[in-house]
This record gives C-alpha cells, structure tokens and sequence, in this order.
C-alpha cells in the first residue's frame, strides 16, 4: 500500500463506525479506492465516497425540491451560453465579440471563462469592466455574465458554481439539522461523535466554491489523506528505485539509487509501437493483465489501446470512457450526419447500411439485407437529394426486388419525416434536428453489446437534452457540425480496474488505483507537460486582476507536473516509462519529456546527468516486433522479425503460408523482365481467326486502344467497368460526358430546326432560340440528375449558354450549308428512320491480308460545301489542345475523322444514288469556352495510310500485347487509373518499348509512327 491508501487505512480503523465522507473529484476514483482497500485486506464501514456537487445536493436538495429549481448539467451550460451569445450579437449589443462568428469553439471557451469566474464566486456585479484588457471586452463579459445569471433566475435553473453557492448559504441550517438528529440519535450517544468526518486527499487542487463548501461543511472534523513527499521520507530507509520517484524534483537531494531495475524506460516510434511495446513486456514478464495499469498523457492512447484490445481479444477498462465515436452507434451517427452534409446522397447512404452498425427494418418491422438495400440504391439513379428518393418507389414497383424496393422506401422515408427541412431562410430549429437524430438512431443502431447499448442511451439522452432546451436556429451545416462536436465530448463505459483486464487512465487519475505494474506513456516534450498557453478568454493579465483564485495558463503547466510527480511517487512494484519518439503522421521526431530526465537522474545517482545520456542511454527505438524475435504479439510481428533478421532466404515459405504475396511477388519478378509477360497485360493466349473477333467495331475503339491498349484491354476484353454509380459532387452537377451529350443533343436540334426552316445560322437573329432551347434541355436534365445546388447549377447553366454563343459565332463564320444531322450507320433500321437517313448496317473496309472491319457510329453534322462536295463535322466539348491540323492521326488516338468521311460517302451515296458524292474534308468543331470556338479540319486523303494504321492496329490486337501506355499525359483522365497504378506502370512500359528485344511490341511501336 502506498501512504494515501494505507493514510486511509488507519482512519477507517480509528474511525470504524462514525460515518466518513470520502471527498473526492469523481465517485469513480472514490469507488477505485474503496476496492483498493478491500483488495489490501483492509475492511471498512460507513465510509461513503463523495464529491463536493454531491455534497451540496445532500445540503440543498430539499430546497431544489420545494422550489422546483433544475441543475444543469455542463453541456447544458454551454448551449445556454451560445444562445445568448448569439442573441446579444443579434440585437447588436456586442461590441470586443461583435465582428466574430458565434462558433461552439468560441461559445466553448466563453462557458469554460464563465464557469471559471462563477467558481471563484464572482458575479456579474463584482466583474469589473477595467480589469479586461479593453473595456469593450470586459463589458461584453460582464453583459455576458449577467445574461447567463438572469436566464438561470428566470427558468430555474442552478448550474454547478450555483448549487455550490446555495449549498454554502445552506450550510448552517444544515448542520443545524443533523445536530439535532445526532442528540435524538440515542440515549446516551454523544452527539458530536454521530457526526461525520470528511476524508480529502491532501494533494487535489479543488476550486474556491469547493474548497469553501468542504471546509465549512467539515469545519474540524476535516481529515488529510497525505501523499508521498520527500519530507515523509527523509527518515524512511529506501529498498526500491521506485521509491526515488518521491524525489522527483530534487534529484540532488536523493538517496543512491539501489538498481534493482523497478524503473525502466523505452522510447518507440509511434504511440501503436509503444503500446504494443507494453504489450510486449507484460507478454514476456507473465504478468496477469491485471495487475497492470496503463496511464497516459494524451487522449490518443484510448483508440489505439482501444482497438489493440479489440484486435488481441484481451479486456481493457478505461477509467475516463471510451469516446462514443468508437462504438457502432456512435459510427452511425457520424455517418447520418455524412449523409446529410453530402445532400443525402446514395454513397454515403450504402457507406452507412453496410458497415454493419445498423439493422434495416421497414416501419412495419420487416427486416430489410444490407446488401439489397445496397443493390437496389446502386442502380436507383438517385445519386443525392432528398426528393430524388421517390424514384424508390418507382422502383418498387417495377424491380424483381419489388418487395425490398417498397421496405427499404419505407424505412429512407421514415428517416426523412425526422430530418426537418430547410425553411426559407435554409434554416432548421436545432431541436427539431437533434430530437430527429435521437429517434433515427434508435430506428437503425445495432446494439451489439454492453459499450453499444451504453453509447446509445448516453447520445440518444444528451440529444434529447438538447432537443429540450435550444431554441437555436441553424443551417443544416451548422447543425449536423454541432452534433458532431457534441459526439466528440462523449464517453461510455467509464470504469474502474476490473479482475482479468489491463486499466488505462489518465496520468491524472493513476493515484486513484495501486497496481503493482504501471507503464506510463507519452512522455514525450510536446505532449508532457506541453507548451505553456494562455486560456483564449481570461488572460493571464486579467485573471490576476479580476481574482487571486483564478489560476494562470503558468499554474496549469505546474498542476501537470504536480500531479505527475504525485501519480509516480505513490507507485509500487515496477514502473516502465516510454515517450513515441517518432510522430508517424506529422513525420517528425519527438524528444523526451524532462520529467524522464529526472527520473535518469535519479537511477543513476547523478543530478548532472543532461538528454544527450539521457538518449545514449535510451539506445534505438523500439519498432514493429521485438528487437529479438521473442515474444512477438502476433503473426505480423514475427514475420516482420523473420524478414529483418534475414531469416526468410526462400521466399517460397512466404508464398506457402500466403497466397496473395507469393502472386505478389511472382508479378513483381515478372515486371523485372526485359520482355513483356502476362503481368504487364501480354497475353500467352489470345485471338480470333476473324479480325477484331468478328466485332463491329466504334471509332472511339480504336482511338481507346491506340491511347492505352492496357485500358483497352480492361475496358474490351475483360469487360470491366468502373462502378456505374451517381456520386455526390458538391462542385460539380454534370459529369464531362453527361454535358457532352446535353450539348450534342442542344446544337443538333437546333441545326435541324434551322435547317428545315431553310435558314442561315444568324448569332442575333438566333441566339434567344438556341438559349431556349438550352433552357429547356436544363430543365430535363435537372430531372434526371439532381444539381448539389442552385448555386452550382447557376455556374454550369451560364457555361452552357456560354457554348450556345460560342457556337452561334463559330457558325456565322462557317461557308458550308449544314444538311445532316447525328446520321447513324451500324446501328440498325430504328435509328436510321429516327434520323431520317443513314445506314442500318455497318461500313465495311477490306484492309487486305484476309482482313475486314465493320464499323458503326453517328455523325453529328454532314455540310454540303459545294454541289456534289460534303464535308464531316464532330463536336468536341473539351478542349482542342490535344487537336491540330499536323496532328492528322495523332498515333492512332485520332481515326474518327477518316473513318466518318468513308462512312459519310457511303450514306450520301444512299441519299442521292446518282450524284456523286465527295466528303473533301473532315473534322472538328470545338463550341466551349475550353475549345474557344475553334475548329480543326482535315483533308481527306491517303486512304492507304488509313488502311495501313488500322492493319497496325489489328497486330496490336491480335498480338494479344496490351501493355500500359508509356505516355503519362495519356493517364489524366484514365477511369482505370486505381486499379493500374500509372506511376509503375508507365515507367515499365517506357522501359519495354525501349527495348528492342521486345519483339512483341513491334506493332505498338509502328502505331507511333502515325502522327
Ligand atoms: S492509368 Fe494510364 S497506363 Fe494505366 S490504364 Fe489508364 S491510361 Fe493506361
């Protein structure tokens, strides 16, 4: 026992059956020492734990009670205080807080300043306007402050600081009270000894309210639980190193150290490394896990133990919670407020059903798979927004999965009715916004066991909370961010050392519980004590001014220290220090705390001792396994020992335990090659006796394989496609390809209209048409695909209409008479009669060597340019940068052109079977603000040249040799770009077409030579 506990003991003992009050911060630290007692074999009656709110409820319940007066809890405080905050600037009666956003961070800070000046008992009365670095703030606080105190009187509401001062007034009668209780209690009892005595631990700084309620509560009968100090030890002999951590801080007045290694250290790279190196340690020692505590400096430590534990399967305790964000309803929160912010879209929703936190029922109770559900979203067409879900019901009644279609409706539109809507301001009441919450995570969470049901009641309670009193209204943003800053507050699960599991802490409540092994982690400089910083509000200038009692940012950093220093010296057994030496996310070393270099000091006897020891002696950082193999955590950490030692000479014991590594690892020998394999897409086996497999090929086909046949190969031949599902994009409304076809579809109309009322396009005679009509086609658009927002579709409607006149002044310029419009070939008789000419079957081109192609497309504008002369026209909505008249092929990327003027000769011939028919040029028209209005035509000509380029193409193909492009450039807009990884790729196949003893790429390489 350390002498707090044992100090605790001996009063029981004296005092056994007089009643005792355990005064501590928290009944859980009061509880842990409780069991600490019982577990030291000490036995003990009538001793109550208690904290000063406690206290003050024992004194003034009754009068809260008579008076119906509530207590606030402190989030309450702060909602209350944001409100009227947000009220005082509204009203204008602002002036040092007039310019700034009411944020929760600002109103957080300005409750905590509140908190803190009401704790020290002062009023709005007492504020003084001049102890504040400028009158206008110190008004503003002052306002602020009796605001909050009017606001309590008026709703009857006590909050902490209140109740303490209640209590203080209602001391006397109080005590009064239970002094006449005590002379009733008994005949011949003494009275003053029924009154009970008040244990505090002589270390805890509590503040001024406290501090005044215990002392005036307990008046004498007020006993100190002390604390090792170097003064209680100077007479007492030291068997231990642990025992020198008394002398903390005047390691020159220590005894000599006894080296009998109870204290060590260890530094690691990275906080997961560190405490797996823990970990590691109790593994090797065979120490029962529990008899270890953990305490730590930083609230990271939680989730990585957290999930270490999860992971290892082993028990873990937390004596300050685990955050509400690490159990599935905490997750399902945050992915509601995901799915919200991103304007409910379908993703978000998919991300959310699948994650396994949630159980889908429609409101009739019928359980609805994840995985249906997530089916059916996929291929809804809604993408994002709240109405756009209705095509649900649609779907229910035309899916094969109509049945699950019509229960998963059901369920989205029953978490719609508890979201509210925006009213005409884009505002919702945020209480309406958190009681919708509250009722959605009860519908959906799946409690799967003690933390989630814990984490449930605690979030759904403090949203009800809020839902209760805020009268705030908030944009939707604004909302969905304050419930996520309120998540992050939360904890569940808060417990003491239980039988059977390691117990984390806080290095503050390490005093609390004496097991016999403690590692402390953390202890690197910028983590303990931390930098020195001034509170964002009260200044350290204006605490000293306004009272004594307020402690400076100076203070906090000496409390750290003070309560470290306390934590250590009351140790037994062994203590393991360590500090992540490496910070794996910033990417930056760390240095160790001072406090390490004292306690070196200490265990080497030699208060000289400075880091640069301090570092030599820590030696390496502790990594991913152990430094010699033994005790590994797990299989990953033996693996990765075996690797560094250079024990795994044959890779093929690897390849035998793991089959994706050894597939890794053969691709990863087969990229080194000089040739081509399979690995870089050249097939051992591949072809068809007809050229191409006999298929009627696009033109974009070929240009797709000539600009990467690896692509060519995935898209083609596999046939993989990338997932064809609707994202959210808060920038974006349209997709490139979607405004494409919007424009196509825009300037074809148009040029039919004007073409059959036998006009000349004419830019001011026409322009208000063309608009029109673009008006129009936006409006259909918005019908099939939601915009993010009015003002994203504002942004991408006035670039359309940009087009529209973009392409009004490209016509004017143009002499040929346009005649034909989208006119398809190969792509059978229904099209053909939509269009009103064109070719139903495909246009064939016998490339010699046994080889024909078919092909099929649509033009989108056949031009007469003189009787008998024609010319080819493509819109292109990009831009024209990667076009130019020298550019005639462009290595194959570019073969529409040549194509579409023999496909187009072919129909006019159709049209007029007697004239002949001459398409003398093909090309380009660029009608976007990218392509700025310009046009690239090509001559027709050196058909042989067109015939050679496509016999290329067949050997590429028929090569079965689909090697990655070795053009970056060619990547930007690849779909496949995350499933080939272009940066290896590319250079790979710049090395292969480098090398001439890949035969195999010989057709790729003559590809190249069709600029
Ligand atoms: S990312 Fe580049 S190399 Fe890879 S498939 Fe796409 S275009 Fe080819």
């Amino acid at each position: 026992m350390n002498l707090f506990l044992s100090s605790l003991a001996i009063i029981g003992e004296k005092y056994l059956f007089q009643d005792k009050y355990l005064v501590v911060p928290g009944y859980q630290a009061g509880n842990v020492l409780c069991k600490g007692l019982i577990q030291s074999g000490v036995n003990w009656v009538n001793l109550r734990p208690e904290t000063p709110t406690g206290l003050a409820l024992r004194i003034a319940g009754e009068h809260l009670a008579i008076h119906r007066i509530s207590v606030l809890s402190g989030n309450l405080s702060l909602i209350i205080v944001e409100e009227l905050l947000q009220k005082l600037q509204e009203e204008g009666n602002l002036r040092y807080f007039a310019g700034q956003n009411i944020t929760q961070g600002l109103a957080a800070a300005l409750s905590s300043a509140i908190s803190e000046l009401r704790m020290c008992g002062i009023s709005s009365d007492a504020l003084l306007e001049e102890h504040f670095i400028c009158l206008g703030k110190g008004k503003d606080m002052k306002l602020l402050l009796q605001e909050y105190e009017d606001y309590l009187l008026e709703h009857s509401y006590l909050d902490q600081p209140g109740l303490l001062s209640l209590a203080l007034n209602l001391v006397p009668a109080y005590q009064a009270e239970d002094a006449g209780d005590g002379g009733d209690a008994g005949e011949g009892g003494d009275a003053e000894d029924d009154q009970p005595i008040y244990l505090v631990p002589s270390f805890y700084q509590w503040k001024p309210l406290e501090n005044k309620l215990i002392r005036k509560l307990a008046r004498d009968r007020l006993l100190f639980l002390p604390v090792e100090t170097i003064a209680m030890k100077e007479e007492l002999p030291v068997n231990t190193d642990v025992e020198l951590l008394s002398w903390l801080h005047m390691p020159e007045l220590a005894p000599s150290p006894v080296g009998d290694d109870s204290v060590s250290f260890f530094h690691a790279y990275g906080i997961t490394n560190e405490l797996r190196h823990v970990l590691r340690l109790v593994q090797e020692k065979k120490i029962p896990l529990d008899q270890v505590s953990v305490a730590c400096t930083k609230d990271e430590y939680i989730p990585a133990l957290y999930s270490l534990s999860r992971m290892m399967g082993f028990g873990l305790t937390v004596f300050e919670g685990i955050p509400v964000a690490l159990t599935g309803p905490g997750k399902v929160l945050q992915e509601i407020n995901n799915w919200i912010s991103e304007d409910f879209s379908v993703s978000a929703l998919i991300d959310l059903f699948t994650a396994g936190d949630v159980v889908l029922k429609s409101e009739q109770s019928e359980e609805i798979p994840s995985i249906a559900a997530a089916r059916l979203l996929k291929t809804s067409g809604i993408g994002w927004s709240r109405e756009r879900y209705l095509l649900l019901v649609k779907q229910a009644r035309h899916h094969q999965e109509s049945e699950n279609a019509d229960r998963l409706s059901s369920l989205i539109q029953s978490l719609f009715k508890r979201i509210p809507l925006e009213n005409e301001e884009g505002k919702v009441y945020f209480r309406d916004f958190c009681s919708g919450l509250a009722e959605i995570l009860q519908i959906l969470s799946n409690v799967k066991d003690e933390l989630d049901k814990a984490a449930l009641s605690t979030i759904t309670s403090c949203l009800e909370q809020i839902a209760a009193f805020s009268k705030l209204e908030l944009g939707i943003e604004e909302a969905v961010e304050k419930t996520a800053d309120m998540l992050e507050s939360l904890r569940v699960g808060q417990s003491g050392p239980k039988p059977g599991d390691v117990h984390l802490t806080s290095y503050r409540n390490l005093i609390w519980s004496g097991r016999p092994y403690t590692f402390v982690v953390g202890l690197d400089a910028d983590t303990f004590p931390g930098a020195f910083r001034q509170d964002p509000v009260l200044l350290d200038s204006e605490r000293q001014m306004i009272h004594a009692d307020l402690p400076l940012g100076l203070d906090k950093l000496e409390e750290k220290q003070f309560l470290m220093a306390t934590a250590l010296a009351s140790r037994r057994g062994e203590v393991v220090l360590s500090y992540p030496s490496y910070d794996v996310v910033e990417n930056q070393d760390a240095y160790p705390a001072s406090i390490l270099l004292q306690v070196y000091r200490l265990l080497e006897g030699d208060a000289d001792l400075d880091y640069s020891d301090l570092l030599n002696f820590l030696g390496h950082p502790v990594g991913y396994c152990s430094q010699h193999g033994d005790n590994p955590l797990d299989e990953v950490e033996w693996w990765i020992y075996q690797n560094l030692a250079g024990n795994l000479q044959d890779a093929a014991v690897v390849g035998k335990c793991y089959k994706g590594t050894a597939r890794r690892l053969t691709s990863a020998r087969a990229r080194q090659e000089d040739v081509p394999t399979e690995y870089d897409g050249a097939l051992t086996r591949y072809g068809s006796t007809a050229p191409w497999g006999g298929e009627i090929l696009s033109c974009s086909q070929i240009e797709y394989l000539a600009s990467c046949p690896f692509a060519y190969f995935l898209r083609y031949v596999l046939g993989i496609y990338p997932p064809d599902e609707v994202s959210y994009d808060p920038t974006r409304w349209l997709a490139p390809l979607e405004r494409g076809s919007l424009l196509h579809s825009l300037f074809c109309s148009f040029m039919r209209k004007i073409a059959i009322e036998g006009e000349v396009v004419d830019p001011v005679k026409h322009k208000n048409i063309l608009l029109e009509m673009a008006g129009e086609l936006v409006e259909q658009y918005k019908d099939k695909i939601p915009p993010p927002s009015d003002l994203v579709l504002q942004g991408e409607t006035n670039e359309i209409l940009e087009c529209c006149e973009v392409f009004l002044a490209t016509e004017a310029r143009r002499n040929s008479i346009p005649c034909y419009f989208e006119v398809p070939f190969g792509l059978g008789q229904q099209e053909v009669e939509k269009a009103g000419c064109g070719l139903a079957d495909p246009v064939c081109l016998d490339l010699g060597q046994g080889r024909i192609l078919a092909f099929r497309g649509r033009i989108d504008r056949i031009d007469q340019l003189a009787e008998g002369d024609y010319c080819v026209w493509d819109y292109k909505t990009g831009s024209a940068a990667d076009y130019g008249e020298q550019l005639y092929f462009n290595k194959g990327q570019q073969v529409q052109h040549a194509l579409y003027a023999l496909a187009a000769e072919e129909i006019l011939r159709q049209i007029s079977p007697r004239k002949s028919a001459k398409v003398r040029f093909a090309g380009y028209i660029f009608p976007s603000r990218k392509g700025e209005g310009w046009d690239v035509s090509h001559p027709v000509k050196n058909r042989e040249l067109l015939v050679s380029l496509l016999n290329t193409a067949c050997e590429v193909v028929e090569s079965g040799t689909f090697v990655a492009s070795h053009e970056a450039s060619r990547c930007r807009y690849c779909e496949y770009a995350t499933v080939c990884i272009p940066e290896s790729a590319v250079q790979r196949a710049k090395n292969l077409v480098g090398n001439r003893i890949a035969v195999r790429l010989d057709p790729w390489r003559r590809l190249q030579e069709y600029v």
